[in-house]
């Protein structure tokens, strides 16, 4: 498996997915200006708050996951790809290919001390 390939796909479709939650807020802002809505006291602001809540947060996820992506494709350019960031051994190839973005090994990763 091409792990850039992989890693070019999944770059494209969070960012196709951070741009939707863009939009998803946006759309929640202006329903929210258009509806005159009173947070504090009216039962449907609330609602949007909370809509709008759990869209950034959405968006704040896409954008870290797209961040992740974003260095293991740097690590495919300069050579370091696969090796494991706290004991420099390579990562086994069927977590890569299950977590492309990842940085260290299953060891590492569950917090054991070797
Ligand atoms: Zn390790």
């Amino acid at each position: 498996m091409d792990h850039r390939a992989r890693l070019d796909d999944e770059r494209r479709s969070l960012l196709r997915a951070i741009a939707v939650r863009d939009a998803d807020v946006a759309g929640i802002v202006a329903a929210r200006e258009g509806s005159n809505v009173d947070d504090e006291h009216d039962p449907e602001g609330s609602t949007i708050a909370f809509e709008r809540t759990q869209a950034d947060h959405a968006a704040a996820n896409a954008r870290r996951r797209l961040a992740a992506v974003e260095a293991a494709l740097g690590r495919l350019d300069d050579g370091t790809y696969g090796v494991c960031e706290v004991c420099g051994e390579p990562i086994a190839e069927g977590r890569l290919e299950a977590l492309p973005a990842t940085t260290r090994c299953v060891r590492c990763a569950s917090g054991r001390k070797s």
